[in-house]
């Protein structure tokens, strides 16, 4: 059975076939959510990365996990918020169905997702949880291999605002 499962935790203990990365478009680590992927990960996802020579906001790159529990890190920089007349929705909806694709075309059956572009891009958390939702449950309609994705929320605000964004959804 396909479903979506949000939880409270830290992304990079995931114990799954994929975690996402909130990266930035060059790849080459950052603060937050990536910063603490890479520590994780060790050297050798740096040394990954880097041959992608960056990737555009809305698309993603797959790599190896190295020491982390899941066996690939999907990496998809989200949109910078600017307002929300900057196309932010189309892209932050991107990224989230680019991750899944790539995931579903390597066979991975669970994917965790950290809350892209809420931290540092400043995304409205209300708004970024309803494109997540709304993205992640129209992919799983078609998946072949992924069947559970799971919100990995990193605070109790985080946490509640995915939880009403699904129960929204599903009424
Ligand atoms: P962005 O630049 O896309 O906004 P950030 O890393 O600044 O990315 O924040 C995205 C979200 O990831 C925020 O909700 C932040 O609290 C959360 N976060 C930070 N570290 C972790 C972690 N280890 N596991 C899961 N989520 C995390």
């Amino acid at each position: 059975m396909k479903k979506i499962e949000i939880i409270r935790g830290d992304i990079t203990k995931f114990d799954g076939d994929a975690i996402v990365n909130a990266a930035n478009t060059t790849l080459m680590g950052g603060g937050g959510v990536d910063g603490a992927i890479h520590r994780a990960a060790g050297p050798a996802l740096y040394a990954a990365c880097e041959k992608f020579n960056g990737c555009p906001t809305g698309e993603a790159r797959l790599t190896l996990g190295f020491n982390l529990p899941a066996k690939y890190v999907i990496h998809t920089p989200g949109p910078v918020w600017h307002g929300g007349q900057h196309q932010e929705a189309t892209l932050l909806a991107n990224s989230y169905r680019h991750s899944l694709e790539l995931g579903d075309q390597y066979g991975c059956q669970t994917i965790a997702f950290p809350s892209i572009s809420t931290g540092v891009y400043a995304y409205p958390l209300k708004q970024a949880a309803q494109v997540a939702i709304q993205t992640i449950s129209e992919f799983l309609k078609t998946a072949k291999h992924v069947q559970v994705v799971t919100m990995v929320c990193f605070d109790a605000v985080t946490l509640k605002a995915y939880q009403d964004a699904l129960n929204d959804y599903q009424k």
